[in-house]
């Protein structure tokens, strides 16, 4: 069998949680929407005479992401229609972006290498379609709910290698994004989707062929992809075939992907610039007053507490955690000594994060501090040691030499920096000598 390199590609589309949809003034909640197809109006249904106008909240969203991810921001941007037939789609084309999106280039630097973006540009989410059963027969029901709403869409170059490196990137590209607080990034609503296009090479080079595997709704399923995909594409190849370029769905149930369509080329679609929209000029200023939204980003976060004392393990799973990030920040602001041994507290689950307050956290710590200690079995091997290490004032004591306690009293309590109970080590003392 030959050794082939994997070569991966990923198209990430995520959900902005702007309060209105992309090109009209339509609620974007559609997974709190108490029913469906209530938020919308004669722009996002597509009716003829419909006008967009661009969320200006979403395009800064969308600058504000590239700039996070060391992306170039052009001084000029513009949608484009991008043409196909679906009924989630009403006005028979996406507004989308091809050739002169708000982000350009960019990357994400993995321990297994860095991964390039090619571009982030910003479209419209199609309308949600549910296949159910009525009345004992099939039927497709839409919710325009989600039309129109603001769409982010991250695409990498071929730079992913292996599962494992796919994960870590995803995982750090939504961190990035829960950090800006421009999406929730939820996989199980769909408010985060991922795709990856696949193929194998034998010599490293870009391969002639290359399948699109949709439908991957979490970032164990995309490493999964990737498995399933190389294993089927290796048997092909070691055949003497050449995959066919297709788009395939990866389903969770069985862990394998199946053919869906054969892949359609950009010029399918028949893309063209959005007559109804101008383009959109990017000036530096305006570049510079979004740069001042940029937080400090889980990388940075993760240095931050590393320089605390906090394992850098640890550290990773806090940052990716908004909540117990929140907990070990407001420690810190109370009381810097404390934040480690509440990092490990919080990961090791010693600390219900939900329920004990930081405050009542360090109370209880500084209690434990200044307590005695009265465990015998913390103070036997202290004292066994000091008299150890002292014969000739154990001698001095068995001759009759009462002060001699008092000496090894003093002795416990340096060890123990005053803490050690005095009655429990007389006790302890008298025993052992
Ligand atoms: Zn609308
Ligand atoms: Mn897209």
């Amino acid at each position: 069998m030959t050794n082939y390199q994997l070569i991966c590609g990923a198209e990430i589309h995520v959900e902005l949680k702007t309060k209105s949809k992309m090109f009209c003034g339509c609620k974007n909640d559609p997974f709190h929407a108490p029913e469906p197809n209530i938020y919308t109006c004669p722009v996002c249904l597509g009716l003829p005479g419909g006008l967009p106008v661009p969320n200006k909240q979403a395009i800064e969203d969308t600058i504000l992401l590239g700039l996070a991810l060391n992306c170039e921001i052009p001084s000029l941007a513009h949608f484009d229609r991008k043409h196909y037939f679906y009924p989630d789609l009403p006005k028979g084309y996406q507004i989308s972006q091809k050739d002169e999106p708000f982000c350009l280039g960019g990357y994400v630097d993995t321990s297994y290498g860095r991964v390039r973006l090619n571009h982030i540009h910003l479209e419209e989410d199609a309308a949600k379609m549910h296949h159910e059963m009525v009345e004992a027969r099939k039927v497709s029901l839409i919710d325009y709910n989600r039309s129109s709403v603001p769409l982010v869409e991250i695409v990498t170059e071929p730079d992913i290698h292996s599962p494992e490196q796919a994960k870590e990137f995803l995982k750090k590209v939504r961190d990035i994004i829960r950090a800006l607080g421009i999406s929730d990034c939820d996989m199980e609503k769909g408010s985060m989707r991922l795709e990856a296009n696949i193929s194998l090479s034998p010599d490293g080079n870009l391969p002639n062929y290359k399948v699109e595997v949709k439908n991957i709704n979490s970032f164990r399923y995309f490493a999964n992809a990737l498995t399933t995909e190389s294993a089927r594409h290796a048997k092909l190849l070691n055949q003497g075939q050449t995959p066919i370029q297709e788009t395939r769905g990866y389903r969770a149930d069985s862990g394998t992907t199946v053919s869906q369509r054969t892949k359609e080329d950009a010029a399918d679609y028949r893309y063209f610039p959005d007559p109804d929209i101008p383009p959109i000029v990017i000036s530096s200023d305006w570049i510079a007053s979004i740069a001042k939204r940029l937080p400090e980003l889980p990388t940075a976060k993760i240095e931050t507490l590393a320089k605390l004392g906090i394992a850098e393990s640890t550290a990773k799973i806090i940052v990716s955690n908004q909540e117990m990030m929140e907990y070990i920040e407001h420690v810190k602001d109370l009381n810097p000594k404390y934040v480690q041994s509440a990092a490990n507290d919080i990961v090791n689950k010693k600390i219900d994060y939900t329920k004990l307050t930081a405050e009542v956290y360090i109370k209880t710590l500084e209690s434990k501090m200044a307590s005695k200690i009265t465990d015998q079995s913390l103070l036997e091997p202290i004292i066994k040691d000091v008299l150890i290490q002292n014969p000739s004032v154990v001698a001095d004591y068995q001759a009759g030499k009462q002060n001699a306690l008092g000496f090894f009293v003093g002795a416990v309590m340096k060890v123990t920096s005053g803490k050690a109970d005095a009655g429990v080590v007389n006790q302890l003392l008298k025993k052992l000598l």
